[in-house]
């Protein structure tokens, strides 16, 4: 007898403790014991050699290297929140695909399904797998929405149209010349939105080849298949509900600027909000307070925030990470600052 995948519905019960695997526990036992050894071995037979101030300059630099790998062994793990433990109980509008970086999200509308957002390119068995466990057929998909053109938001498009080409794709006006240009848009200005996420940013060709499991080359970050609108795609220039543009759905695109000038969140009547990169529950740990870690415009970010919740969201489901409450937006509203923005270059 054959296995057959479990439904969507079945993944949303699956019980997902985010408990870390032994292997990792167990790496960074033996990190932390490995650091101790050298430490120990330094003192017994080096330290005499050398001044205080090289002394401290060798602890330093192996507290660093000790650092560096267990981050190398952690940040995956503290940053994968699978969406679905939040979501237990809750009926939810649609179905989440959860990719290497990217959450995607399935909306079934009448007889075919939605997609919110694509991801990486190279996410594209990933995403093959997950739609195989979502029990969807990429024929039965009629419309993409693409919250914004970024790689991990819009790499998968050519991939996907190809196999189903009578798809019709929905982004904003501001979109269509940037995706045509096959790279993440730094004209606009912004950077990263402080310091410390700048550090690990700059780092994030390591991170991605972690988590894509292949070597991402320097030239390729930040990178996709550019895409050329066709006739039958869909521009949106304004606050537009999904039946004007034919998708039988109770739900309206708003336009959510700030991360980029062409970001766009998928607001459900009854208070779901898909948001995309206008909001985000990724690297908190690190001062995020919610907001994404690229940003434009912070003034125009935090407008956006006040027009999500003023049009009545309460669960915003964001491209990267965990699904939270709106309360979250309202209590961090303005928190981070403009002036703490770090340039790209
Ligand atoms: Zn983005």
């Amino acid at each position: 007898m054959t296995e057959t995948p479990p439904t969507a519905h079945e993944r949303q019960k699956k019980p997902l403790a985010q408990r870390p695997s032994l292997k990792r526990v167990y790496a960074s036992i033996i990190v932390a014991f490995g650091w101790l050894l050298f430490l120990a071995l330094w003192l017994f037979y080096y330290a005499t050699s050398f001044g205080i101030v090289q002394n401290i300059a060798v602890f330093l630099l192996s507290l660093v290297v000790a650092g560096m790998i267990l981050t190398v062994l952690w940040v995956p793990w503290a940053t994968d929140r699978p969406i679905e433990a939040h979501c237990i109980g809750r009926i939810m509008n649609f179905i989440p695909l959860e990719l290497s970086v990217t959450n995607c999200f399935l909306i079934k509308a009448g007889d075919h399904y939605v997609l919110i957002d694509t991801g990486y390119e190279d996410d594209w068995d990933l995403f093959r797998t997950r739609l195989n466990e979502a029990g969807v057929e990429l024929s039965q998909i009629s419309h993409i929405i693409l919250t914004h053109h970024h790689d991990d938001h819009c790499g998968l498009l050519r991939n996907i149209l190809w196999e189903n080409h009578s798809i019709r794709v929905v982004m904003s006006h501001l979109c269509k010349d940037l995706i045509l240009r096959g790279e993440n848009d730094r004209t606009h200005g912004g950077g990263f939105l402080n310091r410390r996420i700048a550090f690990l940013m700059r780092r994030r060709r390591l991170y991605l080849s972690l988590v894509l499991k292949k070597v991402i080359a320097k030239g390729k970050i930040d990178t996709f298949p550019p895409y050329r609108l066709r006739n039958c795609d869909i521009l949106v220039a304004e606050d537009t509900g999904l039946r004007e543009i034919g998708i039988p759905l109770d739900s309206k695109i708003i336009e959510t600027p700030g991360h980029t000038v062409d970001s766009i969140s998928v607001l459900f009547d009854d208070g779901d909000c898909l948001i995309g990169d206008a909001a985000s529950n990724f690297l908190q740990f690190l001062g995020a307070k919610y907001c994404v870690v690229l940003i434009t415009d912070m003034s125009a970010y935090y407008q956006s925030w006040e027009k999500v919740i003023a049009a009545g969201a309460r669960q915003i489901f964001p491209a990267h990470g965990a699904p939270f409450t709106v309360d979250k937006l309202k209590t961090n509203l303005w928190k981070n600052k403009a002036e703490n923005i770090v340039p790209y270059t």
